[in-house]
């Protein structure tokens, strides 16, 4: 583990050095081994050899994930299938499942990567990791479990679901730290309040590790209060590794990419041109040392930002904001571009409704888009009164209209009326596309 800490706290230029020669190895990796990229790189007259700068691997074309796709389900490997230890698939969230290959050294380093994010939270070998995310093809699940491993904690793989046995075994083995989706943390948070518990008192957790989903600062305000741990953000993707590409540690000031194995850029998703530090676009990243399934340039479709400057706690690692959410997820309502994570920090603001919503697109007989926000009201907030519920539906509707610029319909709906999910929430429900 010290070699992990080492590798935290290096000098940056250090860090630069291995990932520029990385970088080389990996870009002429793919051409000499991957069709797609001798003629990707061919076509763009790229020559990976000529990498010798950051400025040079910005000259590299894009992979994008329809090309993952196409590739499907073998013709991104780099190496020999009896190479490839493992597989993982993306869950699939926007189409047809990308794949994911692992050599023995990559799942290594995953595990390390994901141990990053337990290091943030103080963790150690003392530590009881329950892991609640999937197993199986969605990398969640694994990712948590070789993690653990790799901080010799105790795991527990449990698996997503289950919940009352979930916060059984929570309270009965004593688990320290909560690996699973901010929004099964939140149903396991008000499923353990519904079983007559004080979470907060009768569980032992002293932090989750959240992520493969946006969750709002209120949101997450709103989980450590009920759960009476600290929330750390954890990001990932199957096309690159999984969860671990980026971690955020006790400070909670965005997430430390490992640089050492990944390389960022943002870019400008419409012009593809890499922006500077600071500014708000899609994050591409390009694998420093990934055997089985490395990517040169790989656009995420995620939103976020470089953060400037020196992280507080040390760690030398540049920073990626909390994601946004995807380029896919946007809404864009009558020309404006909307994040569901925008509408839900609107929502917070409001103590009559719950964290639970789900938005609706919908196209009207002019075919001009509708949106509406269906939100869940909280116990103790009576339907029955017309009055009431118009008053709140409009004060809500104002209030996202002052903050985002559109016109959303608000529609209270009943507790618990919205699909739980042990994994991923479906926050975005768009019937433009089953029309
Ligand atoms: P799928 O694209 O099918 O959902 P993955 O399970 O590989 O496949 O999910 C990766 C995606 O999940 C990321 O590209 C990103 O959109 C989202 N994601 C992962 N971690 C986070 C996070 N911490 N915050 C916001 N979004 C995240
Ligand atoms: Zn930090």
């Amino acid at each position: 583990m010290s070699k992990t800490q080492e590798i935290l706290r290096a000098p940056h230029e250090q860090i630069e050095k291995i990932q520029l020669e990385g970088i080389k190895r990996t870009a002429i990796n793919c051409y000499e081994n991957i069709p797609f990229y001798k003629q990707s790189f061919d076509e763009a007259g790229f020559d990976p050899h000529s990498i010798e700068s950051f400025d040079d691997v910005a000259r590299a074309p894009f992979v994008e994930k329809q090309d993952l796709r196409d590739a499907y389900p073998y013709g991104m490997l780099a190496v020999p299938l009896k190479e490839v230890k493992e597989i993982h698939m993306s869950s699939g969230t926007t189409g047809v499942a990308t794949v994911g290959a692992y050599t023995k050294h990559d799942i290594d380093i995953w595990g390390e990567c994901f141990a990053r994010g337990i290091l943030f939270a103080d963790g150690s070998d003392e530590d009881v990791v329950q892991v609640a995310y999937g197993y199986g093809l969605f990398t969640g699940g694994l990712g948590a479990h070789y993690g653990g491993h790799w901080m010799d904690a105790t795991v527990i793989p449990i698996s997503a679901g289950n919940t009352e046995r979930q916060i059984r075994v929570m309270r009965d083995m004593g688990t320290t730290i909560l690996c699973c989706t901010p929004s099964y943390a939140m149903h396991i948070a008000d499923t353990a309040i519904e079983m007559g518990l004080d979470p907060a008192r009768d569980l032992h957790l002293r932090a989750g590790i959240h992520g493969a989903e946006p969750f709002s600062d209120n949101f997450r305000a709103e989980l450590e209060r009920k759960l009476g741990y600290k929330v750390l953000d954890i990001y990932g993707l199957t096309e690159t590794m999984g969860p671990g590409v980026a971690n955020e540690c006790w400070e909670q000031k965005g997430l430390h990419i490992a640089e050492d194995h990944f390389y960022p850029e943002i870019i400008n998703p419409e012009t593809g041109d890499v922006l500077p530090d600071g500014e708000w676009g899609e994050l591409v990243l390009t694998t420093v040392d990934r055997e089985a399934s490395p990517v040169v340039r790989y656009r995420t479709r995620d939103i976020t930002r470089i953060i400037p400057g020196q992280c507080p706690c040390g760690c030398t690692h540049r920073r990626i904001d909390r994601i946004h959410g995807r380029t896919d997820d946007m809404l864009i309502i009558r020309g404006v571009n909307v994040f569901p994570s925008q509408i839900e920090d609107v929502m917070k603001t409001f103590d009559q409704v719950s964290s639970w919503y789900q938005i609706e697109v919908d196209t009207d007989h002019r075919s001009l888009d509708i949106v509406t926000l269906k939100a869940e009201v909280n116990p103790g907030f009576e339907l029955d009164s017309v009055a009431a519920v118009e008053r709140l539906q409009k004060e809500i509707s104002a209030t996202l209209k002052t903050a985002l610029s559109v016109g959303v319909r608000v529609k209270l709906v009943e507790p618990k009326s919205i699909p739980r999910s042990e994994g991923k929430a479906k926050r975005v429900i768009d019937l433009r596309k089953e029309k």
